[in-house]
């Protein structure tokens, strides 16, 4: 047997006042059934303020969606990977376009 950590995640933009244990509060934490045989079992919950000025994570410089940067450490999962090049922050799919 093996088991797969399977890390789906989402990303809430809130006014500043918002208080992060809402969020909690409105999450379904039912397990995911897979297929007829497998069912995945729910494990953990982890909110993460993005803020760049605590943690690997900016927004790329196209598309506005947050990344962090493969280059730098401790790079966030569960948020695209990113890079940056001149002093601009690419997403992958930014990087994709910019090298065609
Ligand atoms: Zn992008």
């Amino acid at each position: 047997m093996k088991t797969y950590l399977i890390v789906k995640s989402y990303c809430l933009e809130v006014e500043d006042n918002y208080d992060p244990s809402y969020i909690r509060e409105h999450l379904n934490f039912d397990n995911l059934k897979i297929d007829e045989t497998h069912t995945a079992k729910w494990n953990e919950l982890r909110v993460l303020l993005l803020d760049s000025r605590y943690h690997n994570c900016m927004k790329c410089s196209f598309c506005n969606s947050w990344i962090s940067d493969i280059n730098k450490d401790y790079p966030i999962t569960g948020i695209s990977k990113g890079v940056e090049i001149d002093g601009l922050y690419y997403c992958a799919q930014c990087l994709d376009e910019k090298k065609k």
